[in-house]
């Protein structure tokens, strides 16, 4: 049982998209604010905000952005049904040239989005041979030209191509890339650092019911947000997902109050020591720590949510 409704998403998504727009002004990454504050007026369904956001996004563009403003704004305008606007665009970023790999990406992803897969794969092979010289390129998992590869190996696994050598050097990032993340992970395991226990929403609605006592006239966006701001005071900390039931068992066994605070803090901290807990942060661009299958980013990462 979530409780979260479709009306409180949108009004989540226009308080970010506000609070990237206020960014936006002082951060001294304007374009990438305003790329990002598009997204959430697209999903709050804003779509006058979004072209408006694009729009600016394009203008102050200097090519030394992660986001690409003139790509993002031809993406807009290429799924809005304006092709020959977009095409415009798209033609110039060919003949200029794009130092920023995600102006290739974006490029591909709105092909993607208008069912143009052909189309998508050149623009991402474009973009590899600019950013990735040759076969046996010094490049890892996050370097310029590294989404590039792995998006066009995606998509050519989808449309049924057999791999190439590029497809090759994406796996081997990839297997390099998993093994830092396990000596990483056998790092984190032997310390003690402190546990910020997360409810899912449905057993955080089970707590509200059978012990409304322990997070008093709390919605669960405000659990998640404490759990973020938590997270964020605490950089070496790692999130516990808690599941009711298992605290439940987990007091039983200790012989131990289940409404103790100290309960649900031993709790945290035993299923951090047995590597239950997930690492944070995670990369803006993994999924989200909090399981909503959003880029973190774009979830309880976004600037204006702690
Ligand atoms: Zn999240």
């Amino acid at each position: 049982m979530t409780v979260t409704s479709g009306e409180a998403q949108r009004r989540l998504h226009v308080e970010y998209a506000e609070a990237l727009e206020a960014d936006a002004e002082t951060s001294g990454e304007q374009c990438n604010d305003l790329v990002e504050a598009a997204d959430y007026w697209h999903f709050a369904g804003e779509h006058e905000r979004e072209e408006r956001a694009l729009r600016v996004a394009a203008e102050v563009d200097d090519d030394s952005n992660v986001l690409h403003g003139p790509a993002a704004y031809a993406k807009f305008l290429l799924t809005h049904g304006r092709r020959a606007e977009a095409e415009e665009r798209f033609a110039r970023l060919l003949r200029e040239g794009s130092n920023c790999e995600w102006a290739y990406v974006t490029a591909s992803m709105a092909y993607r989005l208008v069912d143009e897969p052909q189309e998508a794969l050149r623009w991402l092979n474009i973009g590899v041979n600019r950013f990735v010289p040759s076969l046996d390129a010094e490049i890892e998992m996050g370097d310029a030209g590294s989404e590039l590869l792995r998006q066009r190996s995606l998509l050519r696994r989808e449309l049924g191509l057999p791999p190439d050598g590029l497809d090759e050097l994406h796996e081997r990032l990839t297997e390099h890339g998993r093994q830092i993340g396990a000596q990483i992970e056998s790092i984190r395991r032997h310390d003690e650092d402190p546990a910020i226990l997360f409810w899912p929403a449905a057993d955080f609605a089970e707590i509200q019911r059978e012990r409304p006592g322990w997070y008093p006239g709390t919605e669960h966006l405000e659990h998640r947000r404490e759990a973020e701001r938590a997270l964020r005071q605490h950089p070496d900390a790692a999130v516990v997902i808690g599941s009711f039931e298992s605290l439940v068992g987990f007091a039983a066994s200790r012989g131990i109050a289940l409404d103790e605070q100290s309960t649900r803090a031993e709790f945290a901290a035993e299923a951090a020591r047995r590597g239950l807990a997930i690492a944070w942060p995670p990369g803006r661009n993994d999924a989200c720590w909090c399981g909503s299958a959003r880029k973190y980013k774009k979830c309880c990462g976004a600037p204006g949510f702690a």
